[in-house]
Protein backbone atom coordinates (compact mmCIF):
# COMPACT_ATOMS: atom_id res chain seq x y z
CA UNK A 1 0.00 0.00 0.00
CA UNK A 2 1.16 3.33 -0.79
CA UNK A 3 2.63 5.74 2.08
CA UNK A 4 -0.20 8.00 3.12
CA UNK A 5 0.91 10.64 5.76
CA UNK A 6 -2.84 11.05 7.46
CA UNK A 7 -2.78 14.76 7.38
CA UNK A 8 -4.19 14.87 11.42
CA UNK A 9 -0.78 13.39 12.11
CA UNK A 10 1.27 16.44 10.39
CA UNK A 11 -0.63 18.89 12.76
CA UNK A 12 -1.36 20.06 16.23
CA UNK A 13 -4.79 20.15 16.19
CA UNK A 14 -6.91 22.77 17.80
CA UNK A 15 -7.66 21.66 21.36
CA UNK A 16 -10.62 19.85 22.35
CA UNK A 17 -10.57 18.46 18.79
CA UNK A 18 -7.47 16.40 19.58
CA UNK A 19 -9.17 12.94 20.38
CA UNK A 20 -12.22 13.28 18.27
CA UNK A 21 -9.76 13.75 15.35
CA UNK A 22 -7.15 10.99 16.70
CA UNK A 23 -10.32 8.85 16.92
CA UNK A 24 -11.37 9.61 13.39
CA UNK A 25 -7.63 8.86 11.82
CA UNK A 26 -7.27 5.55 13.61
CA UNK A 27 -10.26 4.76 11.38
CA UNK A 28 -9.37 6.18 8.04
CA UNK A 29 -6.10 4.39 8.62
CA UNK A 30 -8.38 1.34 9.05
CA UNK A 31 -10.52 2.23 6.28
CA UNK A 32 -7.64 3.44 3.77
CA UNK A 33 -6.44 -0.30 4.31
CA UNK A 34 -9.83 -1.88 3.81
CA UNK A 35 -10.44 -0.11 0.56
CA UNK A 36 -7.50 -1.17 -0.61
CA UNK A 37 -7.47 -4.74 0.54
CA UNK A 38 -11.15 -4.39 -1.43
CA UNK A 39 -9.48 -2.95 -4.58
CA UNK A 40 -7.00 -5.90 -4.56
CA UNK A 41 -9.40 -8.33 -4.14
CA UNK A 42 -11.54 -7.60 -7.25
CA UNK A 43 -9.97 -5.14 -9.70
CA UNK A 44 -12.27 -4.36 -12.54
CA UNK A 45 -12.94 -1.72 -14.88
CA UNK A 46 -15.84 0.71 -13.79
CA UNK A 47 -18.41 2.42 -16.46
CA UNK A 48 -19.72 6.21 -14.95
CA UNK A 49 -22.78 4.87 -13.80
CA UNK A 50 -21.30 2.07 -11.80
CA UNK A 51 -18.71 5.04 -10.08
CA UNK A 52 -21.69 6.99 -9.45
CA UNK A 53 -23.78 4.48 -7.86
CA UNK A 54 -20.30 3.61 -6.03
CA UNK A 55 -20.38 7.02 -4.57
CA UNK A 56 -23.89 7.48 -3.80
CA UNK A 57 -23.74 4.28 -1.79
CA UNK A 58 -21.16 5.90 0.28
CA UNK A 59 -22.47 8.89 0.95
CA UNK A 60 -25.92 8.82 2.36
CA UNK A 61 -25.55 11.13 4.66
CA UNK A 62 -24.77 13.94 1.93
CA UNK A 63 -27.53 13.17 0.61
CA UNK A 64 -29.66 13.27 3.24
CA UNK A 65 -27.94 16.64 3.93
CA UNK A 66 -28.33 18.41 0.60
CA UNK A 67 -32.52 17.52 0.09
CA UNK A 68 -32.62 18.86 3.87
CA UNK A 69 -30.27 22.10 2.81
CA UNK A 70 -32.63 22.53 -0.56
CA UNK A 71 -35.66 23.49 1.95
CA UNK A 72 -34.32 26.79 3.37
CA UNK A 73 -31.52 27.88 1.94
CA UNK A 74 -31.84 29.36 -1.42
CA UNK A 75 -30.45 26.54 -4.25
CA UNK A 76 -29.28 24.35 -1.21
CA UNK A 77 -25.98 25.86 -1.50
CA UNK A 78 -23.45 29.17 -0.49
CA UNK A 79 -22.45 30.41 -3.72
CA UNK A 80 -24.01 29.15 -7.29
CA UNK A 81 -21.55 26.87 -8.95
CA UNK A 82 -21.15 24.68 -6.42
CA UNK A 83 -24.66 23.33 -7.44
CA UNK A 84 -22.86 21.54 -10.40
CA UNK A 85 -21.15 18.97 -8.19
CA UNK A 86 -21.46 15.34 -9.12
CA UNK A 87 -23.75 13.21 -8.18
CA UNK A 88 -24.64 16.17 -5.52
CA UNK A 89 -23.16 18.44 -3.20
CA UNK A 90 -21.14 16.50 -0.60
CA UNK A 91 -21.15 18.09 2.99
CA UNK A 92 -17.73 18.09 4.81
CA UNK A 93 -17.16 17.40 8.69
CA UNK A 94 -13.62 18.55 8.72
CA UNK A 95 -10.35 19.36 6.42
CA UNK A 96 -7.15 19.26 7.36
CA UNK A 97 -3.48 19.47 5.80
CA UNK A 98 -4.21 17.82 2.72
CA UNK A 99 -7.17 15.88 3.80
CA UNK A 100 -10.70 16.53 3.65
CA UNK A 101 -13.96 14.61 5.41
CA UNK A 102 -17.33 14.20 4.70
CA UNK A 103 -20.06 13.41 6.99
CA UNK A 104 -20.20 9.78 5.86
CA UNK A 105 -16.45 9.42 7.20
CA UNK A 106 -14.92 9.19 3.51
CA UNK A 107 -11.51 10.99 3.20
CA UNK A 108 -10.26 12.66 0.19
CA UNK A 109 -7.02 14.07 -0.62
CA UNK A 110 -8.19 17.48 -1.75
CA UNK A 111 -6.97 19.45 -4.96
CA UNK A 112 -10.24 21.88 -4.49
CA UNK A 113 -8.50 23.62 -1.71
CA UNK A 114 -12.05 25.80 -1.18
CA UNK A 115 -11.11 26.69 -4.82
CA UNK A 116 -8.11 27.83 -4.47
CA UNK A 117 -7.50 29.90 -0.88
CA UNK A 118 -6.43 26.86 1.32
CA UNK A 119 -2.50 27.16 -0.12
CA UNK A 120 -1.24 26.13 3.48
CA UNK A 121 -4.08 23.23 3.49
CA UNK A 122 -6.42 23.12 5.89
CA UNK A 123 -6.60 24.20 9.21
CA UNK A 124 -2.35 25.01 8.63
CA UNK A 125 -0.91 25.12 12.19
CA UNK A 126 0.49 28.69 11.08
CA UNK A 127 -2.84 30.02 10.11
CA UNK A 128 -4.62 27.78 13.48
CA UNK A 129 -2.27 29.57 15.76
CA UNK A 130 -2.53 33.08 13.97
CA UNK A 131 -6.82 32.98 14.76
CA UNK A 132 -6.22 31.35 18.67
CA UNK A 133 -3.89 34.34 19.15
CA UNK A 134 -5.81 37.30 18.07
CA UNK A 135 -9.57 35.93 18.46
CA UNK A 136 -9.11 36.79 22.12
CA UNK A 137 -8.19 40.16 21.63
CA UNK A 138 -11.09 41.08 19.29
CA UNK A 139 -12.38 40.19 15.72
CA UNK A 140 -13.03 43.67 14.62
CA UNK A 141 -12.55 46.96 15.93
CA UNK A 142 -13.70 49.10 13.05
CA UNK A 143 -10.51 51.47 13.68
CA UNK A 144 -6.57 51.37 13.16
CA UNK A 145 -4.54 48.22 14.65
CA UNK A 146 -0.44 47.32 13.86
CA UNK A 147 -1.67 44.63 11.33
CA UNK A 148 -2.57 46.68 8.78
CA UNK A 149 0.61 48.50 8.43
CA UNK A 150 2.41 45.60 9.20
CA UNK A 151 0.44 42.99 6.32
CA UNK A 152 0.57 46.46 3.70
CA UNK A 153 4.82 46.48 4.31
CA UNK A 154 4.46 42.95 3.51
CA UNK A 155 2.88 43.21 0.67
CA UNK A 156 4.43 45.98 -0.92
CA UNK A 157 7.79 44.06 -0.50
CA UNK A 158 6.37 41.59 -2.94
CA UNK A 159 4.05 43.52 -5.57
CA UNK A 160 5.80 44.81 -8.11
CA UNK A 161 3.07 47.39 -9.01
CA UNK A 162 2.51 48.19 -5.28
CA UNK A 163 3.16 51.49 -4.31
CA UNK A 164 0.77 51.05 -1.55
CA UNK A 165 -2.20 48.39 -1.43
CA UNK A 166 -5.77 48.54 0.52
CA UNK A 167 -7.83 45.74 1.94
CA UNK A 168 -11.45 44.53 1.21
CA UNK A 169 -13.54 41.17 2.06
CA UNK A 170 -13.96 39.82 -1.54
CA UNK A 171 -12.55 38.97 -5.02
CA UNK A 172 -15.69 40.39 -6.23
CA UNK A 173 -15.94 44.06 -3.77
CA UNK A 174 -11.73 44.80 -4.57
CA UNK A 175 -12.41 44.36 -8.65
CA UNK A 176 -15.71 46.64 -8.37
CA UNK A 177 -12.80 49.52 -6.87
CA UNK A 178 -9.98 48.73 -9.20
CA UNK A 179 -12.39 49.72 -11.93
CA UNK A 180 -13.91 52.95 -10.31
CA UNK A 181 -10.15 54.27 -9.75
CA UNK A 182 -9.59 53.73 -13.30
CA UNK A 183 -12.64 55.63 -14.46
CA UNK A 184 -11.98 58.12 -12.09
CA UNK A 185 -8.40 58.62 -13.10
CA UNK A 186 -9.22 58.74 -16.78
CA UNK A 187 -12.85 59.83 -16.55
CA UNK A 188 -13.89 57.57 -19.13
CA UNK A 189 -16.51 54.88 -18.47
CA UNK A 190 -15.59 51.75 -20.19
CA UNK A 191 -13.60 48.83 -19.68
CA UNK A 192 -12.15 45.98 -21.58
CA UNK A 193 -12.69 42.36 -20.71
CA UNK A 194 -11.90 39.45 -22.41
CA UNK A 195 -14.08 36.48 -22.97
CA UNK A 196 -13.96 33.66 -20.88
CA UNK A 197 -12.63 35.73 -17.86
CA UNK A 198 -14.00 35.83 -14.30
CA UNK A 199 -13.60 39.11 -12.43
CA UNK A 200 -16.39 38.18 -9.66
CA UNK A 201 -20.38 38.31 -9.85
CA UNK A 202 -20.95 42.13 -9.89
CA UNK A 203 -23.30 43.15 -13.15
CA UNK A 204 -20.02 45.05 -14.78
CA UNK A 205 -17.90 42.08 -15.55
CA UNK A 206 -20.37 39.19 -15.25
CA UNK A 207 -20.60 38.94 -19.12
CA UNK A 208 -19.29 36.63 -21.22
CA UNK A 209 -18.14 34.56 -19.12
CA UNK A 210 -18.47 31.13 -20.37
CA UNK A 211 -20.78 31.39 -23.21
CA UNK A 212 -22.04 28.20 -24.78
CA UNK A 213 -20.92 28.43 -28.83
CA UNK A 214 -25.02 29.15 -29.11
CA UNK A 215 -24.73 32.55 -27.36
CA UNK A 216 -21.60 33.43 -28.86
CA UNK A 217 -23.22 32.91 -32.78
CA UNK A 218 -26.69 34.83 -31.29
CA UNK A 219 -25.21 37.52 -29.54
CA UNK A 220 -23.74 39.52 -32.74
CA UNK A 221 -20.67 40.65 -30.92
CA UNK A 222 -22.87 41.93 -27.72
CA UNK A 223 -21.51 41.36 -23.86
CA UNK A 224 -23.25 38.04 -22.80
CA UNK A 225 -25.04 38.58 -19.68
CA UNK A 226 -24.05 35.12 -17.35
CA UNK A 227 -27.80 35.39 -15.52
CA UNK A 228 -31.16 37.54 -15.44
CA UNK A 229 -31.64 40.78 -13.65
CA UNK A 230 -28.47 42.17 -14.62
CA UNK A 231 -27.70 45.83 -15.41
CA UNK A 232 -27.32 46.97 -19.31
CA UNK A 233 -23.45 45.51 -20.31
CA UNK A 234 -22.78 48.88 -22.51
CA UNK A 235 -19.97 50.06 -20.22
CA UNK A 236 -17.89 46.08 -21.04
CA UNK A 237 -16.36 45.95 -24.09
CA UNK A 238 -15.13 42.09 -24.77
CA UNK A 239 -12.72 40.67 -26.92
CA UNK A 240 -10.73 37.63 -26.96
CA UNK A 241 -7.93 36.10 -25.18
CA UNK A 242 -4.64 36.38 -27.39
CA UNK A 243 -6.18 38.45 -30.21
CA UNK A 244 -3.86 41.50 -30.94
CA UNK A 245 -5.81 43.02 -33.29
CA UNK A 246 -9.18 42.37 -31.65
CA UNK A 247 -8.09 44.56 -28.58
CA UNK A 248 -6.89 47.47 -30.89
CA UNK A 249 -10.24 47.26 -32.89
CA UNK A 250 -11.81 47.38 -29.61
CA UNK A 251 -10.29 50.93 -28.79
CA UNK A 252 -10.99 51.92 -32.12
CA UNK A 253 -14.53 51.21 -31.82
CA UNK A 254 -14.46 53.10 -28.84
CA UNK A 255 -12.23 55.66 -28.94
CA UNK A 256 -11.34 57.82 -25.90
CA UNK A 257 -13.94 55.68 -23.70
CA UNK A 258 -11.86 52.92 -22.62
CA UNK A 259 -10.89 53.65 -18.92
CA UNK A 260 -8.76 50.23 -18.37
CA UNK A 261 -7.98 46.97 -19.64
CA UNK A 262 -8.55 43.80 -16.87
CA UNK A 263 -7.43 40.26 -17.49
CA UNK A 264 -6.17 37.43 -15.61
CA UNK A 265 -3.03 37.24 -16.46
CA UNK A 266 -2.83 33.82 -16.71
CA UNK A 267 -6.82 32.57 -17.32
CA UNK A 268 -7.10 30.05 -14.70
CA UNK A 269 -10.81 30.30 -14.80
CA UNK A 270 -10.99 28.86 -18.21
CA UNK A 271 -8.28 26.34 -18.58
CA UNK A 272 -5.04 28.26 -17.31
CA UNK A 273 -4.60 29.67 -20.47
CA UNK A 274 -1.51 31.36 -20.91
CA UNK A 275 -0.70 34.51 -22.51
CA UNK A 276 1.17 34.14 -25.88
CA UNK A 277 4.76 35.55 -25.69
CA UNK A 278 4.25 39.02 -25.69
CA UNK A 279 0.59 39.53 -25.73
CA UNK A 280 0.88 40.91 -21.86
CA UNK A 281 3.65 43.00 -23.12
CA UNK A 282 1.25 44.65 -25.96
CA UNK A 283 -1.64 44.97 -23.23
CA UNK A 284 0.96 47.16 -21.05
CA UNK A 285 2.24 49.33 -24.39
CA UNK A 286 -1.23 49.69 -25.93
CA UNK A 287 -2.72 50.97 -22.46
CA UNK A 288 -0.58 53.12 -22.13
CA UNK A 289 -0.60 54.59 -25.80
CA UNK A 290 -4.11 54.89 -24.95
CA UNK A 291 -4.22 56.61 -21.61
CA UNK A 292 -5.88 53.35 -20.19
CA UNK A 293 -5.18 51.77 -17.07
CA UNK A 294 -3.52 48.18 -17.19
CA UNK A 295 -5.27 46.08 -14.06
CA UNK A 296 -4.27 42.29 -13.59
CA UNK A 297 -6.80 40.19 -11.59
CA UNK A 298 -4.33 38.16 -9.47
CA UNK A 299 -6.94 36.49 -7.19
CA UNK A 300 -5.90 33.38 -8.46
CA UNK A 301 -2.15 33.88 -9.47
CA UNK A 302 -1.53 35.92 -6.80
CA UNK A 303 0.61 34.44 -4.14
CA UNK A 304 0.18 31.05 -5.71
CA UNK A 305 2.51 31.34 -8.98
CA UNK A 306 4.81 32.04 -7.10
CA UNK A 307 5.30 35.51 -4.14
CA UNK A 308 5.50 38.03 -6.85
CA UNK A 309 2.70 36.70 -8.64
CA UNK A 310 2.24 36.40 -12.50
CA UNK A 311 3.46 39.98 -12.66
CA UNK A 312 6.51 38.48 -11.38
CA UNK A 313 6.82 35.92 -13.28
CA UNK A 314 6.01 37.59 -16.71
CA UNK A 315 8.13 40.21 -15.76
CA UNK A 316 4.99 43.04 -16.89
CA UNK A 317 3.77 45.73 -13.94
CA UNK A 318 -0.06 46.84 -14.22
CA UNK A 319 -0.96 49.98 -12.72
CA UNK A 320 -3.10 48.40 -10.28
CA UNK A 321 -3.79 44.56 -9.36
CA UNK A 322 -6.24 42.31 -7.31
CA UNK A 323 -5.88 39.89 -4.75
CA UNK A 324 -7.42 37.63 -2.75
CA UNK A 325 -7.82 33.79 -2.39
CA UNK A 326 -4.52 32.80 -1.60
CA UNK A 327 -3.42 35.61 0.58
CA UNK A 328 -6.64 35.38 2.68
CA UNK A 329 -5.80 31.47 3.69
CA UNK A 330 -8.95 30.73 3.93
CA UNK A 331 -10.25 33.99 5.59
CA UNK A 332 -12.52 36.46 3.82
CA UNK A 333 -9.69 38.99 2.60
CA UNK A 334 -9.22 40.67 -0.46
CA UNK A 335 -6.50 43.15 -1.74
CA UNK A 336 -6.05 45.95 -4.10
CA UNK A 337 -2.17 46.65 -5.00
CA UNK A 338 -1.32 50.06 -7.16
CA UNK A 339 0.57 52.69 -7.89
CA UNK A 340 0.64 55.78 -6.16
CA UNK A 341 -0.92 57.94 -8.96
CA UNK A 342 -3.71 56.17 -8.81
CA UNK A 343 -4.25 54.84 -4.75
CA UNK A 344 -3.78 58.30 -4.09
CA UNK A 345 -7.49 58.84 -4.97
CA UNK A 346 -8.07 56.88 -2.25
CA UNK A 347 -5.87 58.51 0.40
CA UNK A 348 -7.60 61.87 -0.99
CA UNK A 349 -10.99 60.76 -0.29
CA UNK A 350 -11.84 61.60 -3.91
CA UNK A 351 -12.48 58.02 -4.59
CA UNK A 352 -14.57 56.30 -2.08
CA UNK A 353 -13.34 52.62 -0.56
CA UNK A 354 -15.40 51.68 2.67
CA UNK A 355 -16.33 48.48 4.64
CA UNK A 356 -17.29 47.78 7.83
CA UNK A 357 -15.12 44.80 8.12
CA UNK A 358 -12.14 45.74 6.12
CA UNK A 359 -8.88 45.24 7.44
CA UNK A 360 -10.21 43.59 10.63
CA UNK A 361 -7.58 42.43 12.69
CA UNK A 362 -8.61 38.23 12.44
CA UNK A 363 -8.23 38.22 9.00
CA UNK A 364 -5.07 39.80 8.58
CA UNK A 365 -3.53 38.26 11.40
CA UNK A 366 -4.17 35.01 9.10
CA UNK A 367 -2.67 36.77 5.70
CA UNK A 368 0.42 37.80 8.00
CA UNK A 369 1.24 34.23 8.36
CA UNK A 370 0.36 33.17 5.03
CA UNK A 371 2.90 35.80 3.73
CA UNK A 372 5.31 35.15 6.67
CA UNK A 373 5.16 31.16 5.68
CA UNK A 374 5.43 31.52 1.96
CA UNK A 375 8.03 33.89 1.64
CA UNK A 376 10.37 31.63 4.22
CA UNK A 377 14.21 31.06 2.31
CA UNK A 378 12.75 33.38 -0.50
CA UNK A 379 9.93 31.54 -1.45
CA UNK A 380 11.47 28.42 -2.08
CA UNK A 381 8.02 26.82 -0.74
CA UNK A 382 7.29 26.84 -4.62
CA UNK A 383 9.87 24.78 -5.73
CA UNK A 384 7.77 22.49 -3.81
CA UNK A 385 4.76 23.11 -5.06
CA UNK A 386 5.74 23.17 -8.73
CA UNK A 387 7.38 20.12 -8.12
CA UNK A 388 4.45 18.41 -7.14
CA UNK A 389 2.41 19.66 -9.78
CA UNK A 390 4.70 18.51 -12.78
CA UNK A 391 4.63 15.14 -10.89
CA UNK A 392 0.60 15.09 -11.22
CA UNK A 393 0.49 16.50 -14.79
CA UNK A 394 2.91 14.27 -16.09
CA UNK A 395 0.73 11.24 -14.26
CA UNK A 396 -2.31 12.45 -16.29
CA UNK A 397 -0.19 13.19 -19.62
CA UNK A 398 0.94 9.86 -19.51
CA UNK A 399 -2.17 8.14 -18.59
CA UNK A 400 -4.04 9.65 -21.35
CA UNK A 401 -1.42 9.21 -23.62
CA UNK A 402 -0.94 5.39 -23.16
CA UNK A 403 -4.96 5.73 -23.48
CA UNK A 404 -4.73 7.32 -27.00
CA UNK A 405 -6.76 9.93 -25.34
CA UNK A 406 -6.20 13.11 -26.33
CA UNK A 407 -5.56 15.43 -23.48
CA UNK A 408 -4.04 19.70 -22.67
CA UNK A 409 -2.61 20.03 -19.44
CA UNK A 410 -2.02 23.90 -18.75
CA UNK A 411 0.15 24.51 -15.35
CA UNK A 412 1.16 27.05 -13.59
CA UNK A 413 2.67 25.32 -10.91
CA UNK A 414 0.43 24.95 -7.85
CA UNK A 415 -2.61 25.86 -10.02
CA UNK A 416 -3.14 23.69 -13.43
CA UNK A 417 -5.68 22.40 -15.42
CA UNK A 418 -6.78 19.65 -17.69
CA UNK A 419 -8.93 18.95 -20.35
CA UNK A 420 -9.95 16.55 -22.97
CA UNK A 421 -9.15 18.54 -26.29
CA UNK A 422 -6.96 17.88 -29.25
CA UNK A 423 -5.28 21.08 -30.14
CA UNK A 424 -3.87 23.26 -27.34
CA UNK A 425 -6.34 26.30 -26.95
CA UNK A 426 -5.72 30.23 -27.04
CA UNK A 427 -8.67 31.52 -25.70
CA UNK A 428 -12.07 30.30 -23.99
CA UNK A 429 -13.79 29.72 -27.21
CA UNK A 430 -11.28 27.20 -28.39
CA UNK A 431 -11.68 25.42 -25.00
CA UNK A 432 -15.02 25.07 -26.33
CA UNK A 433 -14.09 21.81 -27.88
CA UNK A 434 -13.12 20.03 -24.98
CA UNK A 435 -14.82 16.91 -24.24
CA UNK A 436 -16.47 18.46 -20.79
CA UNK A 437 -18.69 15.26 -20.10
CA UNK A 438 -15.18 12.60 -20.37
CA UNK A 439 -13.53 15.23 -17.60
CA UNK A 440 -16.88 15.05 -15.38
CA UNK A 441 -17.04 11.45 -15.20
CA UNK A 442 -12.63 11.10 -14.67
CA UNK A 443 -13.74 13.31 -11.80
CA UNK A 444 -16.26 11.26 -10.57
CA UNK A 445 -13.78 8.49 -10.96
CA UNK A 446 -11.01 10.36 -8.83
CA UNK A 447 -13.89 11.14 -6.36
CA UNK A 448 -14.60 7.21 -5.79
CA UNK A 449 -10.92 6.68 -5.68
CA UNK A 450 -10.90 9.65 -2.52
CA UNK A 451 -9.39 12.33 -4.69
CA UNK A 452 -11.48 15.65 -5.15
CA UNK A 453 -10.95 18.00 -7.92
CA UNK A 454 -13.20 20.62 -8.80
CA UNK A 455 -15.69 19.84 -11.99
CA UNK A 456 -14.50 22.74 -14.08
CA UNK A 457 -10.66 20.85 -14.82
CA UNK A 458 -8.65 22.95 -12.26
CA UNK A 459 -6.46 21.70 -9.99
CA UNK A 460 -4.96 23.53 -7.07
CA UNK A 461 -2.26 21.94 -4.87
CA UNK A 462 -1.31 23.56 -0.98
CA UNK A 463 2.01 23.16 0.55
CA UNK A 464 0.24 20.38 3.28
CA UNK A 465 0.38 18.08 0.49
CA UNK A 466 3.14 15.57 0.99
CA UNK A 467 5.25 12.82 -1.26
CA UNK A 468 2.80 10.58 -0.26
CA UNK A 469 -0.26 12.46 -1.00
CA UNK A 470 1.16 12.84 -4.20
CA UNK A 471 2.38 8.92 -4.89
CA UNK A 472 -1.56 8.28 -3.46
CA UNK A 473 -3.02 10.32 -6.00
CA UNK A 474 -0.93 8.97 -8.62
CA UNK A 475 -2.24 5.70 -7.78
CA UNK A 476 -5.66 6.96 -7.96
CA UNK A 477 -5.39 8.92 -11.56
CA UNK A 478 -4.18 5.63 -12.81
CA UNK A 479 -7.17 4.03 -11.24
CA UNK A 480 -9.60 6.40 -12.25
CA UNK A 481 -8.00 6.70 -15.60
CA UNK A 482 -9.22 2.89 -16.31
N1 LIG B 1 -11.31 37.31 -9.86
C1 LIG B 1 -10.90 36.07 -10.12
C2 LIG B 1 -9.78 35.84 -11.08
C3 LIG B 1 -11.51 34.97 -9.48
O1 LIG B 1 -11.10 33.72 -9.77
C4 LIG B 1 -12.53 35.23 -8.56
C5 LIG B 1 -13.22 34.09 -7.81
N2 LIG B 1 -13.15 32.87 -8.37
C6 LIG B 1 -12.93 36.55 -8.33
C7 LIG B 1 -12.29 37.56 -8.99
C8 LIG B 1 -14.03 36.86 -7.37
O2 LIG B 1 -13.61 36.59 -6.08
P1 LIG B 1 -14.66 36.31 -4.90
O3 LIG B 1 -15.27 34.97 -5.19
O4 LIG B 1 -13.82 36.34 -3.67
O5 LIG B 1 -15.65 37.41 -4.94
Amino acid sequence: MAQYSIPGEKYRLPMGTKKIRQTVHEDTIAARQTKEDERQDSRRLFRPEEREESVRNKTAGSLERWQRAQRHLAGGVSSGLRRSARPYPLYFSWGTGAGIQDVDGNTYCDYTLGWGPNILGHAAPEIVRALQEQAPLGLTYGAQHDLEFEVAEQLTSFIPCADSVCFANSGTEIVQLALRLARAATGRQKHLKFEGHYHGWDDSVLTSYHPSAFQIESSGGAPIPVGEGQLPQEIAVVAQWNDREGVEAAFAANKGKISSVICEPILCNSGCIFPEPGFLEFLRDITRKEGAVLIFDEVITGFRVGLHGAQGLFEITPDLATYAKALGGGMPLSVLAGKAEYMDLISTGKVVHAGTLNGNPLTLAVAKAVLTYLSKDNGAVYEKLHTHGARLTQTLRDVFAAAALPIVISSAGSVFHVSFVKKKPRNYRELLAADEQRYSDFALALLDEGVLVLPDGRWYLSTAHSEGDIFETVAAIQRAAE
